[in-house]
């Protein structure tokens, strides 16, 4: 009888344990994908991308010989209808780890089992599970240091190689039309414009890993933290959809830390910050909802998303050039530089004092590499509230952040218009990509802050003094 392969963030062939276990036996393999309430709720820009994920990996699948098939509707409902119509003996599939997804899943494999299907899942969107990292005392850790102290020596294992071809059904179970679902339609106007700075696919993101791997990560230690150098892998995109596995990263982290490449452990300790956060959100999964730190739900944080300043936040007009730059780098590409996220998100938690909730939900509506554990955890360390978070006397302040980390002033020139004479053609293009509804013209005077960095700087630290956190 068939297998099942219920392909969710795991868009490879190549190491990927789900797809070998599926075709470990020689029987029939059908994968599908549903869309169920999880994908549903996908803010616009990832879910926009998953859909062009789901596209090139339907191509992918074809060229072994196989198909994948999309269904709609409640999984355990799809899968037991998938089940009766294929015959299919056993449903395996790659974990995820997010409180939604967790519950879903246990459901789901509780049921099948009753009705005498096999249910497996496997490992393969992390390195090291989480439950299997545990302190002296047993707990989980709450702080990086000591989770990357025991983590870093840890044998991972050798990816996987791809399975050279999927055995087909007889007949292939009925498919939705990937177009009928309308990923895209929530995508703002500007869905052209980011397209151009996407790269989508598993051949795409091994081709840039290896590119990666052969020249930037040896000067990735320093370079990573200038916006304006092309110094990081940018595989956070494919990392987020399962396009390349976390342990084919690794790896080739390591490869190059063995040849002499100084960047590459650095490399290694940021997927390893990846594995932190998953790790937080597992065992205390309310950190993707309210404050990590319930004393943090005392404090006098604006809550109306619609604020002026807040409008000015999001549209990259709070006239703090660090911001606003980063602010609009994340409009027209879809995606943000580390440094970048971290100014914007101290500068709307602290000096706007603005619930980080309001941000949290702004990334996920719009970045192509939305992460429910990795943004749950920036924001709260951003904002102080979670578990290891930046002390909320240390506020990033963005005019001496530009000064540092952008001394010759190449990010802003390329994302601010306003201004300028000649206007790079990025800076441009971010007024193509917005609403017209937000009335944004490269011809407007560059604004005044909303917020100057010492004024906002005073105001937080008082608030929080006066709480004396
Ligand atoms: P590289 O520097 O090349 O790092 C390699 C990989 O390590 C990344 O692809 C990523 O998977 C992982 N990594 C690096 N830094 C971090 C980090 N601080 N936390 C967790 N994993 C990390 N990352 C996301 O993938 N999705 C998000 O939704 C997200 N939201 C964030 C929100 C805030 C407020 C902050 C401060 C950070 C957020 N990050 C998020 C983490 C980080 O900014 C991105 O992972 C990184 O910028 C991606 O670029 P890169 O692939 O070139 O990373």
């Amino acid at each position: 009888s068939p297998v099942i392969w219920w392909v969710r963030r795991d868009l490879r062939l190549s190491d990927n344990p789900a797809a070998l276990a599926a075709c470990a036996g020689g029987r029939p393999v059908i994968p599908v994908f549903i869309h169920d309430d999880g994908v549903a709720r996908l803010g616009a820009a990832p879910k926009w991308r998953l859909g062009l994920g789901l596209e090139c990996f339907a191509s992918t699948l074809a060229r072994i010989g196989s198909r994948l098939v999309l269904r709609r509707g409640d999984a355990l409902e799809v899968l037991r209808a998938l089940v009766a119509q294929s015959g299919a003996g056993a449903v395996v599939w790659t974990r995820a780890y997010d409180p939604d997804s967790v519950a879903r899943d246990t459901r789901v494999k509780t049921a099948l089992k009753q009705d005498g299907i096999e249910a497996r899942s496997l490992a393969g969107h992390l390195l090291f599970e989480p439950w299997t990292v545990a302190t002296g005392q047993g707990a989980f850790y709450k702080v990086y240091t000591p989770f990357w102290k025991v983590v870093r020596t840890r044998e991972v294992p050798e990816p996987c190689a791809a399975p050279r071809a999927l055995p087909a059904p007889a007949t292939w179970p009925e498919s939705d039309m990937l177009d009928s679902w309308q990923m895209g339609t929530a995508m703002r106007k500007g869905a052209e414009i980011v397209a151009t700075h996407l790269r989508v696919g598993e051949e795409a993101a091994q081709a840039r890993l290896d590119e990666f791997a052969a020249s930037a990560i040896a000067d990735y230690a320093t370079a990573r933290d200038f916006p304006a150098c092309n110094g990081t892998s940018r595989l956070s995109e494919n990392l987020a959809y399962g396009e390349i596995s976390p342990r084919t990263c690794w790896h080739a982290g390591l490869r190059a830390m063995h040849e002499g490449k100084a960047g590459a452990e650095t490399f290694l300790k940021e997927l390893a910050w990846r594995e932190f956060a998953y790790h937080l959100l597992w065992h205390s999964p309310h950190i993707a909802t309210s404050n990590w730190r319930p004393e943090w739900d005392a404090f006098p944080w604006n809550t109306d998303e619609n604020a002026p300043e807040v409008i000015a936040w999001r549209q990259g007009r709070t006239g703090m050039e660090f911001v606003d730059a980063a602010m609009r780098e994340l409009f027209v590409t879809g995606t943000m530089h580390n440094r970048g996220r971290m100014i914007v998100a101290s500068y709307l938690t602290k000096h706007l004092m603005t619930h980080w909730r309001i941000g949290l939900d702004w990334f996920a509506d719009t970045l192509i590499d939305w992460d429910p554990a990795a943004n749950a955890m920036g924001w709260q360390w951003s904002a102080g509230s979670g578990p290891d978070a930046t002390p909320y006397f240390r506020v990033f302040n963005p005019v001496t952040q530009l000064a540092r980390f952008d001394p010759g002033r190449r990010y802003v020139d390329t994302w601010i218009a306003e201004g300028r004479r000649r206007p790079s053609r990025k800076a441009l293009s971010y007024f193509e990509a917005v609403p017209p509804s937000w009335g944004l013209s490269a011809q407007d005077a560059y604004p005044a802050p909303v917020v100057t960095a010492e004024a906002g700087r005073k105001r937080a630290l008082e608030a929080y003094q006066a709480r004396k956190f």
